[in-house]
């Protein structure tokens, strides 16, 4: 299996429920490690370029509202099948569709408050890494 690195951000809920050392543990458990990571709240014309895939969606407004609402934690996660093994420790879009133990199970409130955001495919790791890290920010690369 590859070596992959992909893009994590710990959405504002859940940092403001205290638990960015939790699901951090959950990561270092499933054989991920952090390679880059930055507190930081995100700019609106950012976050607009980051989920610029779901522009048309009648949520797009009120997704953006959220995730520039507070402090997220921005995160490089590097391990075997990093990609897939994060998606699946996160689980389901939808908290209450998530299976017993993933992270949107755990600390999701709703379908836009899902507790975290995880890359989808390779080209979505490189393209998001890129709008929030330099190379000389992450480690393990
Ligand atoms: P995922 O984050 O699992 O890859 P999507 O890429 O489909 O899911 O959606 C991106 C984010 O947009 C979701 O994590 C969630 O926060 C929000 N979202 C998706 N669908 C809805 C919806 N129907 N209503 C509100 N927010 C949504
Ligand atoms: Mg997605």
């Amino acid at each position: 299996m590859a070596m992959e690195t992909t893009f994590s951000i710990i959405k504002p809920n859940a940092v403001k429920k205290n638990v960015i050392g939790a699901i951090i543990e959950k990561f270092e458990e499933n054989g991920l490690k952090v390679a880059a990571a930055k507190l930081a709240v995100i700019p609106r014309a950012q976050c607009e370029e980051f989920y610029a895939e779901h522009k048309e969606r009648p949520f797009f407004g009120e997704l953006v509202d959220f995730m520039t609402s507070g402090p997220v934690m921005l995160m490089a996660l590097h391990g075997e099948n990093a990609i897939t093994r994060n998606r699946e420790i996160m689980g389901a879009t939808n908290p209450a569709e998530a299976a017993e133990g993933t992270l949107r199970k755990l600390y999701g409130d709703s379908m836009g408050e899902n507790a975290v955001h995880g890359s989808d495919s390779p080209a979505s790791a490189e393209r998001e890494l890129k709008i929030f890290f330099t190379s000389s920010e992450m480690v393990n690369k």
